[in-house]
């Protein structure tokens, strides 16, 4: 193993770094020491360092596995450009190109070599006739299905470790859950690889969840005290982009749009603009942000719910890179929801992508501290709340919402659980309109009995029920939304329902509170078994027909 203040010295001369960031020095240690080595580091932790430099003090070559095509001549020029000999073998070189590669390879003329995983099984030859002292897997998330990220052509390179049984391999990614990774290392035969897991918290970026309506006026309101900030809003679609940079100009902000769509040169100085500071916001799509080094991006806005969380921690992981205190601010909506389920459906791997989207939900819906959900996402624990979320700066009061929960699951009872949340709210609000009187809901019992209560906080209500599993959406037969197991314990067995108050509206927690003043009892029904005998009676009929649903029947 090479002596420390060798390895120091290396640092200095070929990368010009005094000192090592954390993990690196940790993780050089355990390739000098032969082991396979899994990292997991937030991208510009410093991961390329822990395999360049290693290669510069090991007797042979480097192999480095690196998806990004496009990227490669990029890192090679610039390792070339520190007296690196680097070289890279791609699809896009001609024959001679390449050959004159191998024969350098053979003279000993190259130290690292980045290969594309396509390109791998054509290099076999080569390989069993030079010196390979480690192996290098960039962006190792790629082999998995799991990951985000997915590349068919990853899923070879289970060969190298056959290929070299006892060269040390290091896998590297920025992204990866806890699935994610024993995939990486079951699919690169690296078992027994020792785990480096960097720290991914951010503590500088505050995290912050709102309900997704009046969202161009809530943007503004978060704008009025960053009047120069820099920031980016980030879109589900390229209409939405355009139309909110447009809203935004019209209000003064310096403010442009950015997506796959836009012709390449105008995106090019969108980008430059917003580097150079001379656009203050950028309304994109997440085409925006790969690669860009701007390290004072002072806030994020998640205008739609992101698809899953490793998408959303890279996003808003692009404020605040100079460690300086920056805000995040994410809008849930129940509409997004619904839309990122049918990009889910239709996309390949269905089953991971709707597991991935319930994370992202939990985490939007959490009554818990925010870091905390994202960090054990990582598979980091803290142990203590962070103190820089919304829920942690303002924690949610519960109210007994036992009454809620039964006006809310007896309706859906009574419409049999043939309609999706909106019109569930209608007919609990008594609505007048054709979603309920083309289906005769306005004779029903329950019509109007929730008409205290705004149509905006039943919303939310109703999204905490779900979240608690006294309802359930059924997005496979248009988003009805159906009783579940649970609900009938509320329903029958007067099982209590606690629900987060609505802090925006007061008013209502007044009006709670006026009712349960009111009624003797805390809830609604004592009994519910008791209303439908009463409204049974008043019918002339038997009570199960009241709610006419086979499940009731006793
Ligand atoms: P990652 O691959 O983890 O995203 P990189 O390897 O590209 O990160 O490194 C990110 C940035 O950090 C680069 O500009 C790199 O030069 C710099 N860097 C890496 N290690 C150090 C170090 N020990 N000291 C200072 N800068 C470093
Ligand atoms: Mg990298």
């Amino acid at each position: 193993m090479p002596e420390q203040p060798h390895i120091l010295a290396t640092l200095k001369e070929y990368f010009g770094y005094d000192s090592f960031r954390p993990l690196q020095q940790e993780i050089i240690d355990s390739i000098f020491a032969g082991n396979d080595n899994l990292v997991i580091m937030p991208t510009g932790g410093g991961k390329s360092i822990c395999y360049q430099l290693p290669a510069l003090l090991l007797p042979g070559i480097t192999l480095v596995i690196s998806p990004l095509i496009a990227l490669m001549k990029d890192q090679v020029d610039g390792l070339q450009a520190n007296g690196i000999k680097a070289a890279f073998v791609n699809s896009s070189q001609t024959e001679n190109e390449q050959h004159s590669i191998y024969q350098n390879l053979i003279d000993k003329q190259i130290k690292l070599l980045y290969v594309a995983p396509e390109s791998l099984s054509f290099l076999d030859t080569i390989l069993s006739q030079i010196e390979v002292s480690l192996i290098a897997v960039d962006e190792a998330h790629c082999i998995s299905a799991w990951g985000h990220d997915f590349r068919p052509a990853y899923t070879q390179l289970g060969y190298l470790k056959n290929k070299f049984p006892n060269t040390p391999l290091i896998a590297l990614t920025a992204t990866a859950d806890k699935a994610t990774r024993q995939d990486i290392c079951d699919q690169l035969n690296i078992s027994n690889a020792t785990q480096h897991l960097a720290s991914f918290d951010r503590k500088n970026l505050s995290l912050e969840v709102r309900p997704g309506n009046k969202r161009i006026e809530q943007i503004l309101n978060f704008l009025d005290n960053k009047p120069n900030d820099s920031g980016i809003i980030y879109c589900l679609s390229r209409k939405a982009t355009e139309t909110l940079a447009e809203k935004l100009r019209n209000q003064g902000y310096n403010a442009e749009a950015y997506h796959a769509g836009v012709v390449h040169e105008k995106r090019a100085k969108v980008q430059e603009d917003f580097i150079n500071d001379s656009i203050q916001i950028v309304c994109a799509t997440i085409a925006f942000g790969m690669g860009i080094d701007k390290s004072n991006v002072r806030w994020v806005i998640h205008y739609n719910l992101p698809k899953n969380i490793e998408g959303y921690y890279q996003e808003i992981g692009r404020a605040g890179r100079d460690g300086l205190p920056s805000s995040t601010l994410l809008f849930h909506s129940y509409a997004d929801v619904v839309q990122l389920q049918k990009f889910a459906d239709m996309s390949g791997n269905k089953e991971v992508q709707l597991a991935k989207l319930d994370r992202m939900k939990q985490y939007a819906e959490s009554l818990s501290c925010r870091r905390k959900i994202l960090l054990s996402y990582f598979g980091e624990l803290i142990e203590k709340d962070c103190g820089n979320c919304d829920v942690c700066l303002d924690p949610p009061t519960f109210i007994d919402g036992t009454i809620i929960a039964q006006k809310a699951l007896s309706t859906v009872t009574r419409i049999k659980e043939q309609e999706p949340i909106g019109t569930v709210i209608d007919v609990l609000r008594g609505a007048q309109n054709a979603a309920v009187y083309d289906k005769g809901y306005q004779q029903l019992r329950t019509y109007g009995i929730g008409n205290d209560i705004s149509w905006r906080d039943w919303q939310q209500y109703i999204i905490q029920l779900i979240n608690q599993g006294y309802l359930e959406i059924a997005f496979h037969l248009n988003n009805k939304l159906r009783l579940t197991e649970r609900s009938k314990k509320v329903l029958f067995n007067n099982e209590k329902v606690s629900l987060s108050h609505l802090k925006e509206f007061e008013k209502i927690k007044a009006t709670h509170v006026e009712q349960s003043k009111k009624t003797k009892s805390n809830t609604l029904f004592d009994n519910l078994r008791e209303l439908r005998l009463k409204l049974a009676k008043e019918a002339g009929i038997p009570a199960y027909q009241i709610f006419n649903d086979a499940t009731l029947k006793e």
